[in-house]
């Protein structure tokens, strides 16, 4: 096959244990998913819908060896959002909540690094989020641990420290819309494909890192991940 162009690479993940590498496609990410980051953000904390927004595949990127992140451009608030990242294994649509555990492939934990400034200034203006969130590295993620090893895990502690000082701290069992319920909701709206990534949503504490940072982001049973800030 000639291409006009050099073909974008596949970006992949690692898999605890195993030689094969999870492929990413697509990444959904679930917006405030947990009470007290709702209300943190100024918004209610009620049983809405869950609402979604998107990174490229290409955002994505292997953290389980630490990781140096570039301080990303144009934003004077970079904040860290530690999430549950789900990976779908089997796709689908109209998949039912009671059967949407069966097309997980795996579990880690991840990072929806977030230009907090841009987002809420699109927000506000009713504009798009993606420059606030959608950008280069945007997304570290650690190893993905099937579900076939570790079950599908529903009440594990889910931490951000930032140089040693917690930031971040709550328990997945927190998420107001579990895992099969977002999956369920999203694949009304789009059919899901094997590769297709879920980041659930972060707990509150979200706030800002700069050059010279150092995160470390972790769920029990998940491992954690160790992403250092750099100009
Ligand atoms: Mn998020």
């Amino acid at each position: 096959m000639d291409y006009a162009v050099p073909p974008p690479s596949l970006n992949t993940l690692t898999v605890a244990g195993r030689d094969e590498r999870f492929p990413v496609n697509r990444v959904f990410c679930v917006g405030r998913n947990y009470a007290a980051h709702a209300r943190e953000m100024g918004k209610d904390p009620d049983r809405e819908a869950p609402f979604f927004f998107m990174k490229p595949a290409r955002a994505v990127v292997d953290a389980v060896q630490p990781t140096a992140l570039p301080y990303p451009p144009m934003t004077k608030n970079f904040h860290h959002e530690v999430e549950l990242v789900v990976a779908i294994g089997r796709g689908g649509r109209d998949i039912a909540a009671a059967n949407a555990l069966d097309h997980v492939y795996g579990y880690a934990v991840g990072l929806d690094m977030t230009r907090r400034d841009l987002q809420l200034e699109a927000r506000d203006k009713g504009r798009p989020w993606e420059f606030g969130k959608s950008f280069a590295m945007s997304a570290p993620i650690g190893a993905l641990h099937r579900a076939a090893d570790i079950g599908h895990p529903s009440e594990a502690a889910i931490t951000l420290r930032v140089n040693g000082q917690a930031r971040q701290g709550s328990d997945i069992a927190k998420l107001i819309w579990s895992v099969g319920e977002c999956i369920a909701v999203l694949s009304q709206y789009e059919a899901l494909e094997a590769g297709d990534v879920v980041m659930t949503g972060t707990p509150e504490g979200v706030g800002a890192v700069v050059a010279g940072d150092t995160m470390h982001a972790g769920i029990d049973g998940l491992g954690k991940i160790e992403v250092r800030v750099v100009s």
